[in-house]
């Protein structure tokens, strides 16, 4: 849980500054700290649901290449019977 670094009072809401005894709640280290991890993992969510994208595309188009090669096969072995 969230503390401030000053008197140690539990912040779960994570103010900025302590609401009891008016301190920053953190140092600067660890607040810029939250933050580049922050802007990596949203990051790498924009990587992975990037790839999901092209990998759902890659699937709607072999299952319709699939579909395809099947009705064609079908309308050539209807026209030979
Ligand atoms: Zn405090």
């Amino acid at each position: 849980m969230n503390k401030c670094i000053k008197c140690k009072t539990p912040n779960p809401e994570q103010w900025f500054y302590c609401k009891t005894c008016g301190e920053k709640t953190a140092m600067n280290n660890y607040t810029s700290n939250l933050w580049m991890r922050g802007d990596l993992s949203s990051r790498t969510d924009v990587e992975f649901s990037s790839m999901d994208m092209n990998s759902h595309v890659d699937q709607l188009v072999s299952e319709r290449e699939t579909k395809g090669r099947k009705f064609w096969q079908d309308v050539s072995s209807k026209a030979t019977n």
